[in-house]
């Protein structure tokens, strides 16, 4: 269908249109959304620390916090570039019109900011996200705190943040291997009369489309359906949000009752699970999400490691091939029977 637009809309126009959600019966009005807050409501506290990052002020700051911290010298030198805004991050160079290209040459999608580099490139993300203890992960992933905010609430020693810097380096970075407690990870069958559907997304190609796959499996571990779709340009977070979506609607119109969901993106696992608060840019997906979920006689979205969701990964690639839109699969495709077989026998990870 949307190659008929092709011929009337410049390529990148339709690729925005494939990623944004059409409006339907089911969707709630439209209402004004204050990013900068974490509930969305205006407030003039974050209006002012909004202004008070954009105009670049130096605001007071606890620079003790990064002196006193025990930890590698280098280490300390280098939070204090941070704050400073010594690093030259792409997008840092770009502000200093050194380049003109403020991407990160990891994952050629986002502009390279500090919170990218440091925290949201799908090329580091999937670390924090093994070594941050899941009680500290609402703080250190908030999308709502100011980079300074973040680099010293990740410093600072309460009861509360618990030197989350600290904590992970001790446990994740400077402890012996040998001492990591290892968790094992695979994919494993749904229970009677249950299935599970497991989906993923990817981004590629110039345009930095976005693709997603997903797949239903029976309480014996067979293939029930599966979908691939071709999902226009959006953000890798969106894309993946997107594929439990369509997963989800395809598991309705074939009559699933009761579904398991899993998932490797533990944010949009909090953003539907309401642990985080959606981005705005989520927050209609994520909605009607929950509404498909209720749809359900029993729901469960759970996060597990990529080691645990190959096939989706893999289906998610075979969607570069396809037109935009959602495609539905009866039969698996050749390209996946090995990630069928590696799940089926139970293939086991540690991590
Ligand atoms: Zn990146």
């Amino acid at each position: 269908m949307w190659h008929k637009f092709a011929t009337h809309l410049p390529q990148l126009t339709v690729q925005l249109v494939v990623a944004t959600l059409p409006p339907n019966s089911t969707m709630e009005d439209d209402e004004a959304y204050w990013n900068p807050s974490p509930s969305g409501n205006f407030s003039l506290r974050t209006a002012y620390a909004y202004l008070n990052d954009t105009v670049s002020t130096l605001p007071r700051l606890p620079w003790s916090l990064v002196w006193k911290w025990i930890g590698p010298q280098r280490i300390k030198s280098f939070f204090w570039l941070l704050l400073n805004r010594g690093v030259l991050s792409n997008a840092e160079r770009n502000r200093r019109h050194l380049t003109d290209v403020d991407r990160c040459h990891l994952c050629q999608v986002e502009s390279e900011s500090y919170f990218h580099l440091l925290r949201d490139c799908t090329a580091v993300k999937d670390i924090w996200l093994q070594i941050i203890p899941i009680r500290f992960q609402a703080f250190f992933f908030n999308p709502y705190i100011s980079f300074v905010d973040w680099c010293f609430g990740n410093l600072k020693e309460d009861s509360q943040k618990c030197s989350v810097i600290e904590g992970t380096l001790k446990k994740g970075l400077l402890q012996p291997a040998g001492d990591t407690q290892l968790r094992a990870v695979f994919w494993s069958c749904p229970l009677q009369g249950f299935v599970k559907l497991n989906c993923d997304a990817s981004i590629t190609g110039a345009l930095s489309s976005a693709f997603g796959g997903g797949l239903i499996r029976n309480s014996s571990g067979r293939w029930v359906g599966g979908f691939v779709s071709n999902l226009g340009q959006c953000s890798i977070l969106r894309s993946k949000i997107w594929s439990i979506f369509h997963g989800l609607e395809y598991a309705l119109s074939i009559n699933a009752r009761n579904i398991l969901i899993e998932f490797n993106n533990a944010i949009a696992v909090d953003m539907i699970n309401d642990v985080v608060l959606p981005s705005a840019s989520c927050l209609s997906l994520v909605r009607q999400i929950r509404q498909l979920l209720n749809a359900f006689d029993s729901a469960h979205l759970s996060h597990i490691h990529r080691e645990g969701n190959f096939v989706a990964d893999s289906l998610s690639h075979h969607a570069y091939t396809f037109d935009p839109g959602v495609h539905y699969l009866s039969e698996p495709p050749d390209c996946i029977a090995s990630w069928l077989f590696h799940d089926l026998v139970g293939v086991t990870y540690f991590r």
